[in-house]
Order: C-alpha cells, then structure tokens, then sequence
C-alpha cells in the first residue's frame, strides 16, 4: 500500500510539474512575442511643483498589452526577470519613453523607473541611456532615475557607489516609495538623491491623520537639509492636495493632479493652470484642520 500511494503521489507532482512547466513557457513565449512586436506602451503622470503650479515634468510607466496577463506592471517585471528578460524589457521602454518625449523635455524632466537588478550594471546608465538620449538632444539633466527603496537594503555600499556614479554623469536620482520600506533616514541621506518620493500610504487621507502629517512634515525638514526635493505620490483628492502644499512639500503627483496617459492625452495646460490657481501655497486659503488620530 505504502509504495502505491507513493507511486501515485509521485505521478501527481509530476503532473503537477508538467502543467507548470507548460504554463512557464507560455507565458515566457507571450512575453517574447510581445516584446517582439513592441506591444507595450508607455503613460505618462505628470509632476507639479506645488509652490508655482506648474509640470516639472512626467513619469513614465509602462503597460503591457491590453489582452496580456502582464498588462500592470506588478505582475509584468517579476515575469520579465524570472524569464531573463528585464534587461531587453527595460531597455525598449526607456527607448520608447525618451523617443516619445525627447522635443517636449528640453526644460522638463523624464522620471523612469528601474529595477533594482538594473540599476546596479553600470553600462545601463552610461553607455545604453546615455546614447539613447543624446540621439534625442536630452541631457542626462534631464532624466531622473527613480529606484525603489527596497533595493537600499541588499548590498548598500556598492549601490551608494552606483548612485554616485549616475549623478557624476550629471543624471539626477530619485528613491521612490520612501516611507514604506524598511530603509532608515541615515541610509537615503547616504543616498543624496535629488528627489524622495513618499509612497501614496503616506498620502492617503493625510488630511485627517496626525500621525501621517509628523511623518510628511519630517520628511519635509529632512529633504530641506540633504537637499532632496520631497515628492507626494499618488495624491487623489483636493483636501490631500492643499495639506500637502500646506506642509511645504515641494512636489505633487497623483490621479488629482494628473492620471497616467499616452502622450499627449495628459491634462491640458488649461486643467494645470485652474488647479495651481486654486490649490497651491501661499494662494490656498487657510485651512482649519481637523487633526484627529488616524
Ligand atoms: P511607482 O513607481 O511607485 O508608480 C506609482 C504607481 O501608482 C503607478 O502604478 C501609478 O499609476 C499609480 N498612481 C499614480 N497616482 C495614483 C493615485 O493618485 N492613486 C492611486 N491609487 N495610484 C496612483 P503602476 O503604473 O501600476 O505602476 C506600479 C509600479 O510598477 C510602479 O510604482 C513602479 O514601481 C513599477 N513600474 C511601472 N512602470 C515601470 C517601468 O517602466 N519600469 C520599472 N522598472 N518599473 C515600473
Ligand atoms: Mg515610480
Ligand atoms: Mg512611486
Ligand atoms: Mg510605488
């Protein structure tokens, strides 16, 4: 009996195995012809200062095709680097969004996302993206590379090293979804990165959270300090935007603002221009919070 269940149960995994097996290379053989086709697409989300109203610039995310399983991000770059594919991946977005861009950045800025296993080859930022923008007339003054937080924390010292490397180069860094990691004020100020970007848990309905306004305004004091220009992410309603402005955070970002969309669908200069009228700083009328716990 016992060699017969173990005879079964070994048929199962195998069955098991051989169906994962064939869904592994048909999602792999999706992604291959996708890329192959150039089916992804690039959006863009605008960035506003929030002292002058105006678009400092776009971050560029990308969308994987419509009728895909990997059509979101989330599931799309776990894929592509399980496959072995993040590099030709990254680099044919990074080439669509500078192709896309390159007239209309001159005086903006292109925020692009890389992976952290990216990040840290070093021919990525000097030789690959610095080609590409120079055939478009950037500068690497006008590219912002936004690197997860999350990635600060495996082998700190030679991603320092990277990070410096790209600014020598004159591109700027941002650390992107900072508050929600694990990494601690000391290790992004080690960073220098011109821009933090707070991640949008922070954000959410920071009009009604003490907590959540301590934790926005220290950010707000840290940036002044080292000199990184502080980011709200994923703000959402009017009454996130004016405390976020009232707090002195320098820039906004988030579906209120602008919602990621194909190039030349992004809001109207006259949709920016009615929003920076009525809500930045300075301008906002006072506002009496409400502080209660969160
Ligand atoms: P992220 O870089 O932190 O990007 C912000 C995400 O929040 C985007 O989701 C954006 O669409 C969404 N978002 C922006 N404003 C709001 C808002 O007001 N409310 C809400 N609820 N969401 C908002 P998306 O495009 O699905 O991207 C998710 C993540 O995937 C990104 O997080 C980024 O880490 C990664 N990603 C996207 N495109 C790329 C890419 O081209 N390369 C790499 N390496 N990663 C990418
Ligand atoms: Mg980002
Ligand atoms: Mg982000
Ligand atoms: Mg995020």
């Amino acid at each position: 009996l016992e060699s017969l269940v173990y005879n079964a149960l070994k048929e199962a995994t195998a069955m098991a195995k051989g169906h994962s097996d064939a869904k592994w290379s048909r999602r792999v053989w999706e992604l291959k012809e996708a890329m192959a086709l150039r089916r992804f697409r690039v959006v863009y989300q605008p960035l506003m200062n929030l002292e002058k109203g105006e678009i400092i610039g776009y971050e560029a995310l990308c969308r994987g095709p419509a009728d895909s399983h990997f059509a979101s991000p989330g599931v799309l770059f776990p894929l592509a680097e399980k496959a072995g594919l993040l590099y030709p991946l990254e680099r044919q977005i990074r080439q669509k969004a500078v192709a896309e861009c390159g007239e209309l950045l001159r005086n903006q800025l292109l925020f692009l996302n890389i992976s952290p296993s990216v990040v840290k080859d070093p021919e990525f930022a000097q030789g690959n993206t610095r080609r590409l923008i120079a055939e478009y007339g950037l500068r690497p003054q006008n590219i912002v590379f936004e690197i997860t937080e999350r990635t600060a924390i495996q082998d700190f010292s030679s991603f320092r090293r990277t990070l410096q490397h790209y600014r020598e180069q004159g591109f700027r860094v941002a650390v992107d979804d900072a508050g929600a990691g694990y990494s601690s004020l000391q290790a992004i100020a080690e960073l220098q990165p011109d821009f933090i970007k707070i991640d949008m848990s922070l954000v959410r309905d920071i009009d009604t959270s003490s907590i959540k306004q301590a934790l926005m305004e220290t950010f707000v004091t840290f940036g002044r300090k080292i000199g990184a220009k502080i980011v709200a992410e994923g703000i959402e309603t009017e009454k996130e935007l004016r405390f976020l402005c009232q707090i002195g955070v320098d820039i906004g970002q988030g579906f209120f603002i602008g919602r990621p969309a194909p190039k030349g669908e992004g809001p109207s200069p006259e949709s920016i221009a009615v929003l920076s009228e009525k809500k930045i700083r300075g301008r906002a009328e006072p506002l009496h919070a409400v502080t209660v716990g969160s």
